[in-house]
């Protein structure tokens, strides 16, 4: 593909946001240009979805290339601590929404997003770093390098979906520090997981370990399994060894992933991610928003890492499609206070899980039905929904219900 000298919308990035960002706009007649500097498929990690995002990719018309993927059906999440267990079914909640979503190998998944969207006619240039972007008064000048050679296009806005990249929160000084303690994930794919069986085999599984760390066990449909813990970095040293031995301990000293995990075997050497939680100082600016993990990324722990992705996307296409053509486009309320909200929803929740709260809540003895479904829905991911009290005030709502749960 010849790179073009100029388009409407450069977008940095070819992750779920990007891609998304890219099927929406063309959609809309814009002229988009996605570099991505790596080659698809490419490992990352973020693989259980939430079923809003449903609801994201049928909009953006990526549907149905996903559901011919045949992956994994996730109809619910599973806490579980020692003998204890809350299932969410998402069946039963309390937001008219989907019952189900996938548990997605983001190699895959990612490849499929990409792939459907250039087949629509929005063109990605693959091995493409953006390395500078410079704003003049009306567009923006974008420098890009590709086998050691860089050449430059212009565009009248850029959407940074770069994800861990962050190019522009790095390039224009955006960064803010994550309000929650630096975590660390040790995680890989396994296989040999022997698995519920049923709606029950695609639910994630969160386990709460008695040490202060908690473990995710994600089914693939193709017989693999992710599985990962988290913790703050001091939970670790307490398990010595190389990696692989380190994982496999902690997974062994949790009864819960003891039992399932038994037979594991590696599919790939255990990864290490430590310190990614991370914010920025603002989501726009004249000629630019940051879309997806390139805005805030919170915690793993309620998997909305994706589902707030395509949220991102879906919204600041159709901002921009407005501002584009002329239109109103207000970034502040329709974007960027969009997006804060269910931000704010979720981080509400993963501050509430570290806190002890939703532990509390979760393994109660008696649990208020109508209020579980109001959580399953935050859990599904439909953060925007005013008419759920456990969205609107889940600040203050959760530690007042753990303290009427009791242990
Ligand atoms: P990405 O998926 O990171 O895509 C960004 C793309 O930009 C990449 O392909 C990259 O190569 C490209 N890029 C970067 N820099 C440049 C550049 N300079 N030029 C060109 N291209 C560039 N989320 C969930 O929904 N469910 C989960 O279960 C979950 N688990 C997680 C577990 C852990 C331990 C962590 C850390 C995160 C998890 N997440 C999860 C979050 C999830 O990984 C991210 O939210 C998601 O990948 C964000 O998508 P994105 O499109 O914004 O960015």
């Amino acid at each position: 593909m010849k790179m073009p000298s100029k388009v409407d919308v450069l977008i940095i990035g070819a992750g779920p946001a990007g891609s998304t960002a890219a099927a929406l706009l063309h959609q809309e007649g814009f002229q988009t240009l996605v570099v991505e500097k790596q080659t698809f498929p490419r490992f990352v990690i973020g693989e259980s979805l939430l079923p809003h995002s449903m609801d994201l990719l049928q909009e953006a018309g990526l549907l149905d290339a996903v559901k011919k993927q045949n992956f994994m059906r996730k109809f619910g999440a599973v806490f579980l601590r020692g003998r204890e267990q809350c299932d969410f079914d998402f069946a039963d909640q309390f937001t008219a929404g989907w019952d189900h979503t996938y548990q997605v190998p983001r190699a895959d998944f990612d490849k499929t997003l990409a792939d459907e969207a250039a087949a629509r006619g929005a063109p990605i240039l693959y091995e493409h770093g953006v390395a500078a972007v410079e704003f003049d008064s009306d567009r923006a000048r974008i420098t890009i390098e590709h086998s050691g050679q860089t050449s430059e296009v212009c565009a009248r806005f850029v959407l940074d979906c770069s994800g861990y990249g962050r190019v522009l929160p790095r390039l224009l000084g955006l960064e803010r520090p994550s309000r929650f303690p630096a975590r660390e994930a040790l995680f890989a794919h396994i296989s040999g997981d022997e698995r519920p069986a049923g709606r029950q085999e695609g639910k994630i599984w969160v386990c709460l370990h008695s040490g202060g760390a908690w473990i995710w066990v994600i089914p693939f449909s193709n017989g693999n399994t992710s599985v990962g813990v988290v913790a703050e970095p001091e939970f670790f040293q307490r398990y010595p060894g190389a990696p692989e031995e380190q994982l496999r301990t902690v997974l062994m000293s949790e009864p819960n992933a003891a039992a399932r995990l038994a037979r594991m075997q590696y599919v790939f050497a255990p990864k290490r991610i430590t310190g990614f939680a991370c914010s920025v100082t603002q989501f726009y600016g004249p000629h630019f928003a940051l879309v997806g993990n390139a805005t805030e990324f919170l915690d793993p722990v309620f998997s909305s890492g994706v589902t707030l992705a395509l949220a991102s996307a879906n919204r600041a296409a159709r901002v921009l499609t407005r501002q584009l053509r002329g239109e109103p486009a207000d970034w502040e309320a329709e974007y960027a206070q969009y997006m804060q909200q269910g931000i704010e929803a979720f981080r509400a929740y993963v501050a509430a899980w570290y806190e002890g709260h939703l532990p509390r809540i979760f393994f109660a003895a008696q649990r208020n039905p109508a209020v579980m479904k109001q959580i399953c829905s935050v859990l599904a991911g439909y953060v925007w929904d005013q008419a759920n009290p456990y969205v609107t005030q889940a600040a203050r709502a959760l530690p007042l219900l753990a303290q009427v749960a009791g242990r």
